[in-house]
């Protein structure tokens, strides 16, 4: 069985060989960038290489980047929990050329790497192109792989963007048939988003620059980025088609259980992967400077903590949970990435005083939540002006809400979210104009919001969607 760190190795050690500098991860806060919250993919820390303007003394590079997606347009916050392939936080392995080699080349050496080195068959494997990307359709099938399972997508899942701006271009994708057990369709099919079919690699031929005006231009050099996620490829080597079940989330989930003394696989199951997954983000995000705050990515940080703590509060446990299991995490990443180590002491302060904190108001909360569902018909959705008494009072994100809603198959009426939130804004506006002070630091972020000032990302994901 090859357990996550032998993955990551071997993917280095064998782009190595061919040629290319392994260069370490980039922190999850980008330089110098306001258009990302956070590095959502291995080609952040190389998009000026791609575009032109800054050059390395290596045009072939191969890293394995820490990831965080929990906000903007790669956001997969709902989906933990919720599907078996993520999280907000992964590693993706990937192979980048600056200008250097091109699609010929990048696919055979996909293939050889999943084939012969990772020693999966063929016969699990299917790959997608861009719909018009005849030349990559070509090379697939040169390759070996049957026209029959090579899929033609004319969607933006093969038209790959790291944001709104920026280096992008058409990509190929390769899918791994974890088989008949499992519910899904292959890629383009209805089912698609099921557990069966399930992506492991992106390669994506860097060729355009996309801009904030819509318009696009074609870069003046061809190039590659891939992004290989390490924790799908650990699954599918170690047996399962299930991330969680692999063994570093695995430690993860028996820490959970075992000091919340439940069972990993109880009726608590979905908690644990949740706390596992959020314990992995936030203790990444504050080991790279990031403090839990009331906007930008210091927000993204608390609402991912404050829907951790909802989750522990559900296994009945009465203390914050999070710092005890930080130990375990350390034991597990502290040697691929030393800053966590570094920071175990401020990890574990951090979130042992925000969990305090929260839990504090979250009894109440959720209290409220009951009583404000207590004579809604079934289904019905949750009014916005109750979600926002429990942001308001409670210090309930919204995402925590409809969070805490889905399980009973209810949504929030976010409309009304947004119009308790606009009047909330305009009130306190009126009271900073009467006293020549900010009544209420919401002002000041909605000032810094409409000025620039800040990457304000909103109080939801909406907001955060249309900003990044
Ligand atoms: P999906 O369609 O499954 O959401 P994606 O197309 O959004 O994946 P890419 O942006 O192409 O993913 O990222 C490259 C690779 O990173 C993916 O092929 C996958 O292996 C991995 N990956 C992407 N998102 C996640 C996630 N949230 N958790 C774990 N791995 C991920
Ligand atoms: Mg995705
Ligand atoms: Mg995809
Ligand atoms: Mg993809």
């Amino acid at each position: 069985m090859k357990t996550l760190n032998e993955i990551r190795s071997t993917f280095l050690n064998y782009f190595e060989k061919q040629g290319h500098t392994v260069v370490p991860s980039s922190p999850l806060v980008p330089r110098n960038d306001p258009t990302l919250m956070f590095a959502n993919s291995g080609m952040v820390q190389f998009k000026n290489c791609f575009t032109g303007v800054e050059k390395r003394d290596y045009v072939r590079a191969t890293t394995a980047q820490k990831c965080v997606r929990a906000g903007g347009k790669h956001n997969d916050l709902d989906n933990v929990g919720y599907t078996a392939r993520h999280h907000t936080f992964f590693e993706m392995l990937g192979n980048f050329s600056f200008g250097d080699y091109f699609k010929s080349e990048a696919i055979p050496f996909a293939w050889e790497l999943v084939t012969k080195h990772f020693d999966i068959s063929p016969q699990r494997l299917y790959t997608t192109v861009y719909h018009t990307d005849d030349e990559a359709f070509e090379l697939w099938k040169k390759i070996g792989v049957p026209e029959s399972r090579i899929i033609r997508i004319a969607t933006s899942d093969n038209f790959w963007q790291m944001g709104p701006t920026g280096p992008c271009g058409p990509c190929t994708e390769i899918f791994f048939d974890h088989g008949e057990k499992f519910w899904g369709g292959p890629p383009g099919s209805p089912e698609e988003d099921g557990d069966r079919f399930i992506e492991i690699w992106n390669v994506v031929f860097m060729q355009n620059e996309q801009f904030e005006d819509g318009s696009m231009r074609a870069l003046d050099m061809q190039s590659i980025d891939t992004g290989m996620g390490i924790e799908r490829v650990a699954a599918l080597l170690q047996g399962t088609n299930d991330n969680y079940a692999t063994d570093l989330m695995r430690s993860l989930i028996e820490a959970s259980a075992n000091v919340t003394s439940s069972d990993p696989d109880g009726p608590g199951k979905t908690h644990h992967r949740v706390i596992a997954d959020h314990l992995r983000s936030t203790s990444f995000l504050i080991a790279d400077g990031v403090m839990p705050s009331n906007d930008g990515r210091g927000y993204v940080l608390r609402r991912i903590l404050r829907r951790a703590a909802r989750h522990a509060h559900l296994l009945g446990v009465q203390d914050p949970l999070m710092h005890r299991l930080v130990p375990e995490l350390v034991r597990q990443m502290g040697e691929a990435y030393p800053e966590l180590r570094e920071a175990q002491p401020l990890i574990e302060e951090t979130l042992k005083l925000e969990e305090t904190r929260f839990r504090q108001t979250l009894d109440r909360g959720l209290k409220l939540l009951d009583e404000e569902l207590t004579g809604l018909p079934e289904g019905a959705e949750l009014p916005g002006a109750s979600a926002f008494k429990l942001y308001d009072t409670y210090g309930f994100p919204l995402d925590l809400t409809q969070d805490a809603l889905r399980e009973q198959g209810r949504t929030v009426d976010t409309d009304g979210f947004d119009a308790a939130m606009a009047e909330q804004k305009a009130k306190a506006r009126a009271a900073w104009s009467g006293s020549g002070e900010a009544a209420d630091s919401r002002v000041w972020f909605d000032i810094a919001d409409k000025h620039g000032a800040t990457d304000f990302l909103g109080y939801d994901t909406e907001t955060a969607e249309g900003q990044i």
